[in-house]
């Protein structure tokens, strides 16, 4: 059957907005005009939310062809623009903008004639889930149904295409090993291919890292080892082959630890090489996260069965048909697109993962098959576990899967633990943290629907059974209504906080907009040191306490019940119900934990300060628009849990990074990891990159833009953006000022085929950004400090970053305390001279890279200059200069394929 939709199509970008009509002609037209013609009829386009966002109309919805791609390809990356959807389908991406609209026709023609091919990987569950979506209105619901077959037999329901997990036996310990050093170097010969010339310096350093996996002497004394390795030494490669190898021989898993998500990625294609054959790979090669970003079968279940309406509903069901060809179930940096839950506004999405700890373990139907155990079960038996910093951080202080721990850890992107543990062991007494403390003991309030119970419907035999642990739930329940509970928010700003801990966030509110100098902006986040503090939040904190220390002791008393019924467990438990009590002993042990933090938290007001911690109020708000009001604890030196928890019970830790000393000083790379806090001391090694900057790169500091002066800081993007002919990564310290450059150049720019696209600005996710940016050499992207470190783009598609002034530490109390402690200025030079190494790192990921890094700085210290490698020529220039010294001829359509192609 022919697939010709008789709709119209509509593409938007910056530089104008055209349509397709069904007899093929596109045209131009103004900005109301299209707003009309998708409200009179159903039109096709690409990402509803951007193209509504260009049209000033957010509410813009249509045919989307990327919700089209998602049914039909669930599980298949495809990079969200016209080019990337084109490339996808095998059709020619457009040369200009007004060529979109007929690319957007032929794309919906491919999509649903590849429905009627006897080739669909895709095909089961397809006639089952789009005659759901049908029924939920679904606008590609009818033209699907005019191309999805119904299927002879019955098609196998989600539930039962995913696999059970097998448990296993637990594994013994890690045997003590002393790895080789030519068995080290073959394995890396092996990795890095028969014909890779030989690096030395990997050499080196796949030689050095063999010490984190030598035998411990003694407890609490891990072998650990700081490795600094430039960018382009492929440390990746020159840790995996001693960590491969020991797995082999000791039998044990090798936690490898990152920061980013994007590091997390890459490093699953790069151990492809470990293991070719995709089945072992599966077996040796685990990658874990947090719970929370994976799928949970129970919430999606209870979404298709009525708990999500309307839109949400619908993310529901295609969330479904990628969850049934997903590798992993994750949500979150996985196979699901990153594009998807934006498209229906993230609306419902975080609602399908486990986020609140309600998970039920063995009671759940969904258990044998559940993503989630399936990832915990398999990484005991892997060899290469790849995991995130916070992970690790978190399995250690809640002391879950205790049973296997691991022994060797390799920590990459190491400059980050700090931060990773830096938030980790945060306490945060706020309204967001207490309410949803609240929902997990009582259940939703109001008229929500679904499963979702408090802790009485989900301990109910227990309950029954056990008098005592009866009561104390009942106690926890009768406490926990003391917790603020929704539109609490609200009734601060009346002036009428119900219950002892709203009247204490209402006091501290009014403390933080008492003392914050800059409460009369209509900005961002306020706050205000815990230091004597006034009558009203001193008076609140007594109550507060009690009313908390009510929660506490019954949690206390329920975990030391379920703890007895495990050791004298009555004749219906079996196997999974004990599972299942374990699983509610170990929340109930965090929750516990959680609320002592808080206990201890309000025990400072009015009393001595702890000189471990830092403290503080806090109200957050974006845009003048508050979000939460808390109180706030952090370690003035986190790595001291980091060491007690993580560093001392390993064997051995790697620690590395291309940036971990800040220049050449171990006794920073040592304070940033904790090795400091260990008594053997760490090992150190250095190995410098082997890119030669001089010639692959330049530094220019801009001299005559004004610190301020947002006109000129707007011009000076533009003018260098168009200059380099995009490719540039445009990098800002406040939110605020990458808007309001953002508004003044993007028309500009776009009209000279150059898009822009914005971090905080487009209503697409992070991720997916830099998916665009990658793919199309005349791109340019702005964003603040997650892209600083988190972007790897090698090749043509990034040639320059423009940071747009010294990326100063912003003066919060914290940032105040710490550089008291750790010697003033000094402390915030370490900081900068991170940050432009790691933005300066963005720049060249291999031999033949070549770009510039331009700081618009009217007064950079030379003291910091040695952020930069050694040989970068660095100049202090005029705007003008500088555009001079960027300016590249225009990129043909023609080159930037070529360029592309070339990767
Ligand atoms: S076992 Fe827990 S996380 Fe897994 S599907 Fe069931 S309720 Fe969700």
């Amino acid at each position: 059957m022919a697939a010709s939709l008789p709709y119209p199509a509509l593409h938007a970008s910056h530089a104008g907005v055209w349509a397709a009509t069904s007899d093929g002609q596109t045209r131009g037209l103004g900005r109301g005009e299209a707003i009309r013609l998708a409200a009179d009829t159903p039109v096709l386009l690409l990402n509803a939310p951007l193209i509504g966002q260009r049209l000033g109309h957010p509410e813009l919805n249509g045919l989307d062809l990327l919700e089209l791609f998602a049914f039909v390809h669930p599980a298949r990356f495809v990079v969200p623009t016209p080019g990337g959807l084109a490339r996808a389908l095998g059709l020619e991406p457009p040369a200009h903008d007004q060529d979109v609209p007929a690319l957007l026709r032929a794309a919906a023609a491919a999509l649903l004639v590849r429905c009627q091919s006897p080739d669909w990987a895709e095909r089961e569950g397809a006639w089952t889930s789009a005659q759901s979506l049908y029924r939920l209105r679904w606008m590609w619901g009818a033209p699907l149904m005019e191309h999805v077959a119904k299927p002879k037999e019955a098609e196998r329901w989600l539930f039962s295409r995913l696999p059970e997990w097998e448990e296993g036996a637990p594994r013994p310990s890690p045997r003590p090993v002393v790895l080789e050093e030519a068995q080290v170097a073959d394995r890396l010969r092996t990795l890095t291919g028969a014909g890779a010339e030989e690096r030395h310096g990997q050499r080196a350093y796949a030689t050095a890292a063999m010490r984190a996996f030598a035998p411990r002497d003694a407890r609490d004394e891990p072998n650990m080892l700081l490795a600094e390795a430039g960018t382009g030494i492929g440390k990746t490669l020159g840790y995996l082959a001693p960590a491969s190898l020991w797995a082999e021989q000791a039998n044990g898993a090798v936690w490898v630890s990152t920061y980013t998500k994007a590091l997390q990625r890459q490093l699953g294609h790069e151990s492809e090489r470990l293991f070719p054959d995709e089945a072992e790979r599966r077996a040796r090669i685990v990658t874990r996260k947090g719970r929370e970003n994976y799928l949970c079968l129970l919430n999606l279940e209870d979404a298709l069965q009525g708990g999500f309406q309307g839109r949400a509903a619908i993310l529901g069901h295609l969330v479904a048909r990628w969850a049934a060809y997903s590798a992993d179930g994750d949500m979150v940096g996985g196979d699901l697109p990153g594009w998807l839950p934006t498209l229906f506004r993230r609306n419902g999405s975080t609602a399908l993962t486990d986020r609140r700890g309600e998970c039920v373990y063995a009671g759940c139907p969904h258990y044998r098959r559940c993503f989630i155990e399936r990832a915990a079960r398999a990484s005991v038996h892997a060899d290469i576990v790849i995991a995130n910093h916070a992970l690790v951080m978190v399995n250690a202080a809640r002391g879950r899967e205790a049973a296997g721990r691991p022994t060797r850890f390799v920590f990459d992107e190491g400059h980050h633990l700090f931060d990773a543990a830096d938030s980790t062991f945060a306490t945060a007494l706020s309204g967001a943290e207490t309410i949803e403390l609240r929902r997990w003991v009582t259940g939703p309030e109001g008229r929500s629907r679904g499963r979702r119970r408090g802790l009485a419907a989900r301990l109910s035999d227990v309950a029954s059974y056990d008098e005592e642990g009866g009561r104390a739930i009942s106690a926890a329940v009768a406490a926990a209504q003391m917790l603020p509970s929704d539109s609490w928010l609200q009734r601060l700003h009346e002036g009428a906080p119900f219950g002892p801990i709203e009247t204490l966030l209402a006091a501290a509110r009014g403390l933080v907009f008492a003392r914050d100098a800059k409460a009369e902006d209509a900005g961002y986040g306020l706050e205000a040191e815990l230091a004597e503090p006034d009558a009203a939040l001193v008076e609140a904190s007594g109550p507060a306490a009690e009313a908390l220390d009510q929660l506490l002791r019954p949690l206390v008393v329920l975990g030391r019940r379920l703890e007895a019924l495990l050791t004298d467990g009555p004749d219906w438990m079996d196997g999974q119900a004990r599972a299942r009590i374990e699983g509610a002993i170990a929340s109930l042990g965090w929750r516990a934990d959680l609320v002592g933090g808080w206990l201890a938290l309000l025990a400072r007001i009015g009393g001595p300060a702890d000189p471990d911690f830092v403290d503080w109020l806090a109200v957050d708000r974006v845009e003048g628009r508050e979000y939460d009001v808390g109180l706030h604890r952090r370690w003035l030196d986190p790595t001291r849990p980091l060491a007690e928890l993580v560093l001392k019970p390993a064997h051995g830790v790697l620690v590395t990074s291309a940036t971990l000393t800040g220049g050449g000083d171990t006794d920073v790379a040592e304070s940033l990891t904790g090795a400091h806090h260990l008594a053997r001391p760490a090992s150190h090694f250095t190995v410098p990159s082997p890119f030669d900057y001089a010639s692959q790169s330049e530094v220019l500091i801009v001299t005559d833009i004004k610190r301020g002066d947002l006109p000129a800081l707007a011009n000076a993007y533009g003018r260098l953006i168009l200059a380099a002919q995009g490719g540039t990564l445009g990098l800002f310290t406040a939110i605020r000022r990458l808007r309001s450059v953002h508004t003044r150049i993007a028309d500009r720019l776009a009209r000279e085929g150059l898009p822009l696209y914005a971090q905080h600005v487009d209503p697409i996710d992070t991720g997916t950004l830099i998916d665009i940016f990658r793919d199309d050499p005349r791109a340019s992207l702005l964003g603040t400090d997650a892209l600083r470190d988190g972007v790897d783009v090698p090749g043509h598609s990034l040639r320059l970053v423009v940071m747009e002034g010294v990326p100063w530490p912003k003066p919060t109390v914290l940032h105040a305390a710490r550089r008291l402690a750790n010697g003033g200025a000094a402390h915030d030079d370490r900081i900068i001279r991170a940050r432009l190494a790691q933005a300066f790192g963005r720049l060249v990921r291999r031999a033949d890279d070549h770009g510039a890094f331009v700081l618009l700085s009217a007064a950079m210290p030379s003291r910091l200059l040695s952020a930069f490698p050694d040989g970068t020529p660095i100049s202090r220039v005029t705007l003008d200069e500088a555009v001079a010294r960027i300016a590249k001829p225009p990129l043909s359509a023609l080159e930037a394929a070529e360029l592309l192609a070339r990767g």
